[in-house]
């Protein structure tokens, strides 16, 4: 059997179905997933171990016999903490097939396939009964399905089912219960993910300001939950508006309804100032009692003793529809609504409870806006970046001429508002790739811009209205793009309209610059690290399957991280290590480079971070990695809006304990100018 999978070719930006071995839809999903992150988080391990001892000896102290469910059992690891803590009988349920064969492989070596069933199916699909799957319901139900958002992987719609179906009444439960928190901020870093600012242009005939649509003001957004690292969002960069207030808590020992509801709490502000965000997050408690706690609090809100790092539970960034002045000691009220997989916010002014009920979004929210569509939470950011907007308006001004006809490619750019507001009045704009029409109409540029919709190289003379064009600019961005490369579609593009250019086109970015550095990572090293033995138990199988899985392809490839999430440390000086010149077509030979940069630093080289830059004008560079090397240690700083493209080195971080730390790596890279990829090997 062949399976298709989507990827967008750098080349053409289009995404295409590439038929793959059978086998790599779920390599990609282990060499990808967050089970090794899961089995480093020490914190997590330990408490659920102590909880569901508890709940063993609960159940023993009552005369009953201990039979555990566990629902997503993964490695298999909950089924046995609770077989090793003396439960009777488990039964793991697993849905992913690879897993639950893994599972099945990692219990036996562990010595316990006489007290651990693995059951691969949906805990939906479990019967009980003589003839079924379980011989009798469980009394207790161990889970861990949570997100960051607690119930996005289906957690509810599951514990509804289990009560229902698969356990008694009165089990024990871990964890127990879950618990939502939540606190009022305003930010500026963190609206700016969300709603376009004002863009003010000093233009020779004064200043002119790009406005987004009226539509944008109340527009809720998309549902999707923005989850990230908030332990690296410092204080400064946002104002604490309410105490920490508990949303709603989850008691998984009884019966769990997952239909959609809404929870309501008032709030104190303890400042005045616009409530625009709500932060969030959770904690478990693997006990009744609430001695065994797990949370999720950021590092402003728990000591930082208690601090464990961790990628597959981080923290919510809500935004709110719009923004709300609030004044110190004014209650509001602050309304969560949810569906069985999704939660979103809303904020009011103390009124009437009546009235305010009345008024519960029980609609889970869809972008009327648009502008949510096309720019998702880092573009938003990036465009409302105003030292980056002013790199490009300063780059505009020394191209632009009164005479220009000028062509954008990128996807949802502001580049032809600015150029439109600093060019002189016979500037002809044309603009290709995808818009939006109510942002123009909003500025009054619907025929002033002219917006193509053709493919690069199914452009005709006819939609340029028979003129050349003398400026090509782009950012340059595309939606598609996921490595840093693959926004040289760029250069695709520019080779394809080549023959509608004058012959001594200007092109903006003029180049662009590969650039590789190779870093220790405090943390992230973690995800792709493996564990060996997990709380006393064998998991090395769950090692080779990812390991497995990852040389199956993804090996030799770079993966995208936000890094300023995942702090590391610079081992080796940056080194530009490809140039692409856009003021000439892309060649038809391939781009490679190779050579060896020097570790100046020690530390651990788990492997080489690479990215982009653009060189706009000459001398207005704009990086979409480095910013900059802030002290001795080699603390970096990174482009707040752009993933950077991360290549483990898999030797490093297997070994644990290199007694002769490289002094040098070596490296070979070559861009496939056929295949718009970058390969990559390194050496230590
Ligand atoms: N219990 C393991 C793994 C947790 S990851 C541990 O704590 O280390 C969650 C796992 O649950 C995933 O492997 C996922 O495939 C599985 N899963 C999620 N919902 C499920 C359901 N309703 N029925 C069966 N498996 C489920």
């Amino acid at each position: 059997m062949k399976t298709f999978c989507g990827r967008a070719n750098p080349t053409t930006g289009a995404m295409e179905w590439l038929e793959e071995d059978e086998n790599y839809d779920y390599h990609q999903e282990i060499a990808r997933s967050r089970y090794a992150d899961m089995l480093h988080d020490k914190d997590r391990n330990v408490k659920y171990y102590q909880g569901i001892r508890a709940a063993v000896s609960r159940v023993k102290e009552r005369g009953e016999k201990a039979i555990v469910l566990d629902i997503g059992t993964g490695t298999g690891l909950l089924s046995m903490m609770a077989a090793s803590a003396g439960a009777d009988f488990c039964y793991a349920i697993e849905v992913f097939k690879p897993m639950a064969n893994a599972a099945v492989k990692i219990v036996e070596k562990n010595g316990f396939s006489d007290k651990i069933k693995v059951i691969n199916k949906h805990s939906t699909e479990v019967t009980v009964g003589p003839d079924g799957d379980m011989q009798c319901r469980a009394n207790i139900l161990v889970t861990e399905l949570f997100d960051t958002e607690l119930i996005g992987e289906g957690a509810l719609p599951t514990y509804e089912h289990a009560h229902k179906y698969l356990v008694q009444e009165g089990c024990e439960a871990v964890p127990h219960r879950a618990t939502v928190y939540v606190q009022l901020v305003e930010s500026k870093r963190m609206w700016s993910w969300n709603k376009l600012f004002p863009v003010h242009v000093e233009a020779e005939d004064g200043e002119k300001i790009i406005v987004s649509p009226s539509e944008m003001e109340n527009c809720p957004g998309v549902p999707s939950v923005c989850d990230i690292q908030l332990n690296q969002m410092p204080s400064s960069d946002f104002t604490i508006l309410s105490d920490v207030v508990t949303m709603f808590s989850v008691d998984f020992s009884k019966p769990v309804r997952s239909a959609s509801t809404y929870y309501r709490v008032q709030l104190e502000p303890v400042k005045s100032g616009k409530a625009q965000i709500v932060l969030s997050w959770w904690d478990i408690d693997m006990d009744p009692s609430g001695m065994i706690n797990c949370t999720m609090a950021p590092y402003w809100v728990k000591s930082t003793s208690a601090f464990q790092w961790r990628d597959h539970w981080m923290q919510c960034v809500y935004f709110l529809p719009n923004e709300e002045p609030v004044l110190q000691g004014e209650k509001v009220y602050l309304t969560a609504c949810r569906d069985e997989y999704s939660v979103w916010y809303k904020l009011q002014k103390a009124r009437g409870e009546e009235e305010n009920k009345a008024d519960v979004c029980v609609e889970s929210p869809v972008c009327r806006c648009q502008a949510h569509l096309l720019w998702n939470r880092p573009r938003f950011g990036e465009l409302n970046d105003q030292n980056r907007t002013r790199q490009y308006i300063e780059s505009l001004m020394k191209v632009l001429k009164t005479d220009s006809v000028c062509l954008c490619i990128s996807d949802g750019s502001l580049l032809p508002v600015l150029a439109h507001y600093l060019g002189a009045k016979q500037v002809q704009y044309f603009f290709l790739c995808f818009f939006f029409l109510k942002f123009f109409k909003a500025n009054h540029l619907e025929d002033k811009i002219k917006i193509i919709e053709a493919r690069p190289e199914l452009l005709t003379s006819s939609h340029l209205e028979d003129k050349k064009i003398s400026v090509l600019v782009g950012e340059p961005f595309f939606t598609t793009s996921l490595l840093p490369w693959h926004n040289l579609y760029f250069w695709y593009a520019r080779t394809a309209v080549t023959s509608h250019l004058t012959s001594n086109v200007t092109v903006l970015p003029q180049s662009a610059s590969l650039h590789m550095m190779i870093v220790e990572f405090q943390d992230l090293w973690r995800i792709r690290s493996p564990c060996g033995i997990c709380e006393g138990f064998d998991v090395q199988t769950m090692d080779d399957m990812i390991k497995n899985s990852l040389n199956f392809r993804e090996s030799k490839e770079a993966e995208p991280h936000p890094l300023w999430e995942y702090p590391c440390k610079s081992l080796s000086d940056p080194r530009e290590v490809l140039t692409f010149d856009f003021r000439k077509t892309v060649p038809q030979h391939c781009l490679s480079t190779e050579g060896s940069v020097n570790l100046s630093r020690k530390g651990k080289s788990h492997g080489a971070v690479l990215w982009m830059e653009y060189h706009l004008a000459a001398d207005i560079p704009i990086s979409t990695g480095l910013i900059q090397i802030s002290n001795e240690k080699g603390n970096c700083e990174w482009n707040p809006h752009c993933k950077q493209a991360v290549y483990f080195f898999s030797s490093v971080i297997e070994s644990e304990t290199l007694s002769d730390l490289p002094s040098a790596v070596t490296y070979a890279i070559n861009f496939n100018t056929k295949t718009g990829e970058i390969a990559m090997d390194f050496q230590l």
